[in-house]
């Protein structure tokens, strides 16, 4: 076992602080990564204060992981000391089910192993990226291309392919009018791949307060859902609303603004359900779907296809003593567009 410094919420709601946690020695198949930056997602606030249900305490967050190859081991084939790389939500899987042998391990029949707050196959707690060193199994580490730099990569590891995977499931693509819901962490990821597939993409947003970035990051329109008017102006126009909203949301109001046969995709978790009435779905024949994160092989096609297209996040680069600043940040609406933490201040 390895000492390693990281960041760790001791309790539900608790403020995280600086701690240790142990990495297990690196196994056959095993890469020791040298966390540089870790990004925050909004789903480790979720689950530092147990808004999803239980958790395991002490809780390191953090699955938007990018950094430096330490040390393999000796079965390890894809990877060498020094290789840039990244890890996203998930660690592991039972590799055997169905969803796993399609490539689908996200949706892994026996469950995936989450970066953290998560088990192991080992039986150990999963801790995060919010630490210095991570031991991963080769098969769940992922690439990143030289083009991209680490700061800006490590929020593709989630907030990238989250957005990837149904935009793409989705076929967007020139000649698609694409919707992306709220202009956060995966939301602006959203707005980026979205244009660079080619799609005419328009962010519907609480209010008008980010619309030049929206603008610049490829939006060709920009709309605030506070104003009912955007409701009547935009009645009927979307092929696919990609919603990235954390909050519970009016559904039906959302879905009118589809086509006929358009798709209403849903990747922001909130903690509450939301209601529907099913006639919003039954007149137009429309689809209201979910999507999580994306698969291995997805995953790294999406960091392929942002390093051709020079994608990445839109950062604020915030040292370890600044995180629950920064949470309290995202909580309200008041992130551009993603924080991520520097490891080296740990
Ligand atoms: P984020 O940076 O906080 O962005 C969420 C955005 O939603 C906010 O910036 C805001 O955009 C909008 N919003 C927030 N509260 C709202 C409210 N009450 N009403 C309307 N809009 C509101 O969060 P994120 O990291 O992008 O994550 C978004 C959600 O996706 C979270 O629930 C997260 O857990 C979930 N998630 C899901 C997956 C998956 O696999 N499905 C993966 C990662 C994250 P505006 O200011 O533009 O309105
Ligand atoms: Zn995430
Ligand atoms: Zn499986």
């Amino acid at each position: 076992m390895t000492t390693v410094a990281a960041y760790a919420a001791p309790a539900a709601k608790a403020p995280l602080e600086r701690t240790t946690i142990e990495r297990r020695e690196v196994g056959e198949f095993d890469v020791l990564i040298d966390i540089k930056f870790a990004g925050i997602c909004h789903s480790d606030i979720h689950q530092a204060r147990e808004g999803w249900g239980e958790a395991t305490f002490p809780m390191v967050p953090g699955h938007e992981i990018a950094g430096i190859v330490a040390e393999v081991g000796p079965g390890v084939t894809k990877y060498e000391v020094g290789d840039r790389v990244g890890v996203g939500c998930m660690v592991d899987s039972c590799r055997e089910c169905e969803n796993c042998r399609a490539g689908l391990e996200q949706y892994c029949l026996k469950g995936n192993v989450q970066t953290y707050n998560g088990v192991g196959r080992d039986g150990e707690p999963t801790y995060g990226g919010y630490s210095q060193q991570i031991v991963v199994t080769e098969s769940f580490v992922l690439r990143i291309p030289d083009g991209l730099s680490l700061d800006v990569a490590a929020p593709l590891l989630c907030a990238g392919i989250t957005t990837y995977s149904p935009l793409r499931h989705w076929n967007t693509g020139p000649g698609k009018k694409v919707a992306i819901l709220g202009m956060g962490g995966l939301g602006h990821m959203g707005v980026k791949l979205a244009h660079a597939l080619g799609a005419e993409v328009t962010v519907l947003s609480q209010s008008l307060r980010k619309k030049d970035d929206g603008l610049k990051l490829g939006a060709d329109h920009y709309y605030a859902t506070s104003d009912s008017k955007t409701f009547e102006e935009l009645r009927g126009s979307f092929d696919l609303i990609l919603s990235t909203v954390s909050a519970p949301l009016n559904l039906d109001q959302y879905l009118s603004l589809l086509k006929t046969d358009g798709a209403f995709v849903n990747v922001g978790a909130p903690e509450e359900p939301v209601a529907l009435n099913l006639f919003s779905v039954i007149m137009g024949r429309k689809t209201l779907a979910g999507s999580g994160i994306g698969g291995i092989r997805e995953t790294q096609e999406m960091l392929d296809f942002c390093a051709g297209h020079g994608i990445g996040a839109e950062i604020e680069l915030i040292g370890a003593s600044e995180i629950n600043d920064a949470y309290e940040r995202v909580l309200g609406s008041d992130v551009r567009y993603r924080f991520v933490i520097d490891t080296a201040t740990i």
